[in-house]
């Protein structure tokens, strides 16, 4: 049987941690919803001095935007200890040379994506086309597809959530990928199947826009977010991080465990997310997360669901 640490087990498990990695949905909240004591359990890390990233692979919102919604639940953050899709998306692509005064400054970015993503892009300077103003024709026959003319300047085709996603767009961005000499980098901001919504229901994620396009495209993402390669090096890199010393808090065995389990991070997992205890009970043992919990609060020593 799995076994699930409370309130006066698990505080225990982070004494040797200093920093704790923290996804959000699942995890601080449900939605818009607030998990209860998570704003306290925050604290009461703070105060012990441990550091504090926040790393979600929703990529709906910029760092700005999200700790805008982080102080709305009442949750202390700065945008610097914020590291979402959307900013991990530019800062994959800084990292290979896009914007300024990088190898590949003149080229452009196609972003089949929303604000939070184009906000990013906007900060590193990296110039773009596509994202919430993309108006394309309707490519519903042969001589719209062939007279569609790309832009040349691209360099690489970003998909994050993008709740305008077509069956255009998915021309365009194959046709560059496919025709243009210089566009050779498909990046994907997450690959999630499906997320929370609210109300009990999923909503389809990232992940099935990614592979559309990799499908038609006949080619690889690189995935940048919780669940890929390219992370957890970056974040080790960018914030020093001593992986015997850090612990990834996560509600899914795809994103935040495979992340933990990547650097040998002391993983958790919190139950008030997508994975349930039915899950982990089929789980062989080598599998599962260091630590269950019921959640972060009971995780800090508060009384949470
Ligand atoms: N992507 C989208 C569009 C989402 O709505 C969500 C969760 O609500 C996620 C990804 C997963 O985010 P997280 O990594 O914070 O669980
Ligand atoms: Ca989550």
């Amino acid at each position: 049987a799995v076994q699930i640490l409370d309130e006066r087990t698990a505080p225990e498990k982070l004494r040797d941690i200093s920093t704790l990695i923290l996804d959000c949905d699942g995890v601080l909240w449900r939605g818009s919803e607030i998990i209860h004591n998570a704003p306290e359990a925050l604290r009461v890390w703070r105060r012990e001095g441990k550091r504090l990233l926040f790393v979600t692979n929703n990529s709906s919102k910029s760092r700005a935007e999200y700790a805008a919604k982080f102080r709305g639940l009442g949750l202390e953050v700065t945008p610097e200890e914020i590291v979402s899709s959307s900013y991990c998306a530019a800062a994959y692509l800084t990292s290979v040379g896009f914007g300024a005064g990088g190898s590949r400054a003149g080229q452009k970015v196609l972003l089949l994506g929303w604000s939070g993503v184009e906000q990013e892009l906007q900060t590193a300077g990296i110039p773009f086309i596509g994202g919430r103003d993309f108006p394309l024709p309707p490519m519903d026959n042969i001589d719209a597809m062939a007279a569609l003319e790309v832009d040349p300047a691209i360099g690489a085709v970003v998909v994050g959530w993008d709740p305008s996603f077509s069956y255009s767009r998915i021309v365009y961005a194959s046709i560059c990928l496919r025709e243009l000499p210089g566009c050779d980098l498909l990046v994907a901001t997450n690959t999630d199947c499906a997320d929370h919504m609210g109300g009990g229901r999923m909503m389809p994620g990232t992940g099935g826009l990614v592979r559309a396009v990799e499908v038609a495209a006949g080619v690889q993402a690189v995935n940048v977010a919780k669940g890929g390669d390219w992370l957890l090096p970056y974040l080790c890199r960018t914030y020093g991080l001593d992986p015997a010393r850090t612990a990834i808090i996560g509600d899914r065995l795809d994103t935040d465990i495979f992340l933990g389990r990547q650097g040998g991070l002391f993983t958790c997992l919190p139950l008030t997310g997508v994975t349930t205890l039915e899950r982990l009970g089929r789980l062989p043992v080598s599998e599962l997360p260091d630590l269950v919990v019921p959640s972060v609060a009971q995780l800090a020593g508060l009384s949470g669901p």
